[in-house]
């Protein structure tokens, strides 16, 4: 199956990717996270995909400039609602991208993270899918989350330490001091 796969980061990708191509799958990255602040830090991110791509030697596709503004915009007075449309905009880029490239099927890196809500994630992707006519493979695969974090660090990749925006920034560090 030719499959496109939405990568967060260089941590969450790392395991996804050998078990796509391991099932023979034909696997190519989409960079789509509006979601991730500072600029600074998305730039940190983007350079890990890059960095793991050049590894793998997997294809993929960035969308390089800054989402910030729009993102705030979406989430604005509903900021306790915001991973929910925060994985819609981010599935949704993903599921027109594969179709307007006729890709067969697309699926997120967000599915290894047991942080997210997998539930949430797996319906929403359902959603999108069925509104854009294309297929979205989901599996939980949060038991290879530990792995990929490893084989992560092994290859010096850049790790992050919260989530993306800058709400989850400040929920990471408040207690910090
Ligand atoms: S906490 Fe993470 S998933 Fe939720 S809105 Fe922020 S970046 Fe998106």
């Amino acid at each position: 199956m030719k499959m496109l796969l939405h990568i967060c980061c260089g941590v969450c990708a790392v395991a996804l990717i050998k078990k796509f191509r391991s099932a023979g799958h034909e696997v190519t990255g989409y960079f789509t996270n509006p979601n991730i602040h500072p600029y600074q830090e998305f730039k940190k991110r983007m350079r890990a995909v890059e960095v793991l791509a050049e590894q793998d030697k997997i294809k993929v596709h960035y969308e390089k400039e800054y989402g910030l503004k729009d993102f705030l915009r979406a989430v604005v007075f509903k900021e306790n609602e915001r991973c929910s449309i925060c994985y819609e905009i981010r599935l949704q880029k993903t599921a027109e991208f594969a179709k307007k490239h006729r890709f067969d099927a697309f699926t997120s890196t967000l599915t290894i993270s047991p942080q997210q809500d997998q539930a949430l994630i797996k319906s929403i992707g359902t959603e999108v899918a069925k509104k854009e006519g294309i297929e979205f493979i989901y599996e939980d695969a949060t038991d290879l989350y530990a792995e990929s974090k490893e084989s992560a660090k092994k290859r010096s990749l850049y790790r992050q330490q919260y989530c993306g925006c800058i709400y989850s920034e400040y929920e990471r560090y408040q207690n910090k001091g």
